[in-house]
């Protein structure tokens, strides 16, 4: 076999890029896709079609980001695509109720038990953050607590150490954040429940949630130890906190039941946004029914949203979902098995250090021989190694998140000629990771 190539030009991405940076903050509306934390030129992608996305230059890739989850049947699934198409020609926002966002709630509701009643928001960001006004509203009470590593979106009070964009650039904090807004907000180093004892010791009566990553993802795939989202439960409940399981990246992604379907914590609240929306901007709240009844227009805790509940967008969530059967699951379990034992066999045939991580279906590797618990161990792996392996993988046509800090995510149009792909471009990325040097 001839050698494969390290890196390419990307004459039309570069273009696009330059344009881009023109006229908008580092040339992306969104950071991690800037490529920062791995260098190069950001690829613009044109089309997706299934498991493969081409860019601007004609290259096609095998994605393994699946816009960061959502797009768990692959790219223009011709179903979702039909819903879309039959929505849009009825006309595309009313600014009244309609009965497409009715039959999402339902689809919602009928597959978690705890999720008694939701409302639909338009973004993750946005169902944190009701979630969480919410639930001070409902208990009266201020402060939150938070873990290092988890991301819950780019709320105010949560932007500390979280992970992901915030991880990938080690802001410590951001600027336009008040210290009265991180002031009411503990961080704790995740999966250190005697920490969460502490904290409730320290601030009786004033703790109004604890919000966590159902399986965290945002630091890479760093899942609950056992028994520590029923700690957290167990804490708030002793406590009078609520508990809130931010789903946005495992609902309906990590089984039919998400997260919960897996280790059937039930929590006082939970935030929903990704897979849920079909590649459109659809997310929600919800849970207990006596909580969610203190919400506006029932009751005095205000949320409102001018596209919450859009047509076109619940119509493709709800045909996503309803195309989300268990057979589809155990096919996306399948495919990522495969996938995680070629990475693993790949990196440990060139003797690289790595622990691969999973959390059900979604994983990522961490170039350390250590297990990874918290945002510290995720810290300390050899990052400058994921560079050259993203980068061996991208000139080789498979795209994986731009920073070790994500999950990968896989879909079920990830079939064999898919995972052949990968399995060809992996002996060339693993030598590179071997190969490189912190810079
Ligand atoms: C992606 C994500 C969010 C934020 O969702 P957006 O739609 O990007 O605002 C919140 N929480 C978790 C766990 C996420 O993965």
């Amino acid at each position: 076999m001839s050698e494969l190539p390290y890196s390419y030009d990307a004459p039309v991405s570069q273009a696009l890029f330059d344009r881009a940076s023109a006229v908008t903050p580092g040339g992306v509306n969104s950071p991690v896709r800037a490529f920062r934390a791995v260098g190069g030129t950001p690829r613009f992608m044109v089309s997706g079609t299934g498991p493969y996305l081409t860019d601007a230059d004609g290259r096609e890739y095998v994605d393994l980001v699946c816009s960061w989850g959502p797009m768990i049947l692959g790219h223009a699934h011709p179903e979702v695509i039909a819903a879309v198409q039959e929505a849009v020609s009825r006309g595309t926002s009313f600014g009244t109720p309609g009965e497409g966002e009715v039959a999402l709630a339902e689809e919602m509701v009928a597959r978690i038990e705890p999720l008694e009643e939701v409302r639909l928001v338009s973004s993750g960001t946005e169902a944190t953050m009701s979630a969480i006004r919410l639930a001070r509203g409902f208990t009266r009470r201020t402060k939150v607590i938070k873990f290092a590593g988890c991301y819950h979106g780019h709320v105010d009070s949560l932007l500390a150490a979280a992970g992901s964009g915030v991880a990938t650039f080690a802001l410590p904090d951001t600027p336009g954040v008040t210290g009265a807004q991180a002031g009411d907000t503990i961080v704790l180093p995740y999966n250190d429940l005697e920490a969460v004892q502490e904290a409730f010791h320290r601030h009786p009566g004033e703790i109004a949630c604890v919000i966590t990553e159902a399986s965290p993802g945002n630091m890479g795939v760093v899942p609950p130890l056992p028994g520590f989202n029923q700690g957290l439960k167990d804490a708030c409940q002793n406590n009078g906190a609520l508990f809130i399981s931010d789903e946005v990246m495992t609902g309906f992604r990590t089984s039919r039941a998400g997260w919960y379907g897996i280790d059937g914590v039930r929590p006082d609240l939970m935030t929903f946004g990704k897979v849920m929306g079909g590649g459109f901007p659809a997310a929600a709240f919800g849970g207990r029914a006596d909580i969610m009844a203190h919400l506006a227009p029932a009751g005095p805790v205000y949320q409102a949203g001018t596209l919450s509940g859009n047509p076109v967008a619940t119509a493709a969530g709800l045909a996503q979902l309803r195309l989300l059967d268990d057979a589809a699951y155990a096919r996306i379990d399948d495919v990522s098995t495969r996938i995680q034992s070629l990475v693993s066999e790949a990196l440990a045939k060139e003797g690289v250090a790595h622990t691969l991580q999973s959390a059900s279906n979604m994983f990522s590797v961490f170039f350390t021989d250590r297990p990874v618990r918290d945002y510290d161990d995720a810290r300390a792996q050899e990052s400058f190694r994921y560079t050259a392996f993203f980068h061996s993988l991208l000139a080789n046509g498979v795209y994986l998140p731009p920073s070790s800090f994500e999950s990968w995510f896989v879909s079920t149009a990830h079939d064999d000629q898919a995972v052949q792909r990968i399995a060809d471009a992996l002996p060339a990325a693993a030598r590179a990771a071997a190969e490189a040097t912190a810079a």
